[in-house]
């Protein structure tokens, strides 16, 4: 499991302290990933907020869903020492035949066993921050940002579900020159969208699939909302990657393609699409989370079957981008 930045790590301090803590806005974040090179151009920091309102069965960070802090257990990091069962003042902890078990009705995420635990088997996902704290932890790297046209990238989680917290850091980051962009499902209020797209340099998004009924079977969400935000999103002059998640059996047929391209071509300028072939690299963290994986049951995607979706996407007009 990845974890904080080092800086951020056991709470220490980061190299530059903050100086900003008049804000009283807080945000949730489970992750800042430093040299992050997947989630917009250039080089960038992707600061993971908690909390999402989709539950989309292929999703590979599970530990964003709960808006809350939760509590991860990764047996194949225990040794075994017993030092959170002793650190856990709520008796929540035994130790069992699979290692240690936790009594969720008795744990209070007071987060003991975490601080407690010396291979990091026992891990918190979720950290509340100001906005002045998770600026300090992006400007580490600016030179680098300088250099490759990168920046900070608030992802999820669904980052327009902490609208406030993303503009506020936004800003302060664009004071010094640093650009900024989300990765957003765009399941969101029009306000939380009015609230953070003026301060993006760029939007990456996901169009899952365009049947209504198969998108509230798969991510427990309409797409009625997300579409009338992508034709809000086209009033704002940044620009706009979209992005197909490609779930064999579920959004890879010519006709989703082609549903895809036709409803951008008739209600957006966007006509750039990056297809994202599900992995199954996240197993771990349900199981760290005491979760089911659901896509347990869904294949891997083929490469001809997503170059197939490429191609009836090119005959539409589409620009694609493969991975
Ligand atoms: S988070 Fe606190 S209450 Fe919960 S198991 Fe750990 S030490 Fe016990
Ligand atoms: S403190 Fe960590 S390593 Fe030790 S028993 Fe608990 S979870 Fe395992």
């Amino acid at each position: 499991m990845e974890s904080f930045c080092t800086e951020y790590r056991n709470g220490s301090s980061p190299e530059k302290p903050s100086t900003e803590k008049s804000t009283a806005t807080v945000g949730t974040v489970f992750q800042i990933q430093r040299f992050s090179i997947h989630d917009g151009p250039g080089i960038r920091t992707t600061v993971f907020l908690k909390g999402c309102p989709m539950r989309c069965l292929w999703c590979h960070n599970p530990e964003s869903m709960k808006p809350e802090t939760e509590l991860g257990y990764r047996r194949n990091r225990c040794v075994g020492c017993g030092q959170c069962v002793l650190a856990c003042p709520q008796g929540a902890l035994t130790v069992c035949k699979e290692g240690i078990r936790r009594d969720g009705a008795l744990c209070q995420v007071c987060l003991a066993c975490t601080a407690a635990c010396p291979t990091g088997a026992m891990e918190a996902y979720g950290r509340r921050m100001t906005p002045a704290e998770a600026a300090d932890a992006v400007r580490l790297d600016k030179r680098y940002y300088d250099k490759t046209g990168g920046g900070a990238t608030f992802s999820g989680g669904e980052p327009l579900s902490q609208p406030e917290f993303v503009r506020e850091t936004a800003e302060l980051l664009r004071r010094e020159g640093i650009r900024t962009a989300i990765e957003t499902s765009l399941y969101a209020a029009p306000h939380a969208l009015e609230e953070v797209a003026p301060i993006c340099d760029y939007i990456m998004t996901d169009i899952k699939v365009m049947d209504d009924a198969v998108h509230q079977k798969v991510t427990g969400c309409s797409n009625r909302r997300i579409l009338a935000n992508l034709v809000r999103l086209a009033r704002y002059p940044v620009p706009v990657l979209i992005r197909i998640p490609v779930v064999p059996g579920i959004n890879d047929s010519a006709q989703n393609a082609e549903q895809t391209a036709r409803f951008l071509f008739e209600n957006t300028p966007y006509r750039k699409i990056e297809l994202l072939p599900m992995h199954k690299l996240a197993t771990h963290k349900y199981e760290a989370l005491g979760l089911d994986y659901p896509a347990q049951d869904i294949p891997l995607p083929t490469e001809e079957a997503v170059r197939q979706m490429a191609r009836t996407l090119r005959t539409m007009g589409m620009e694609v981008l493969e991975k």
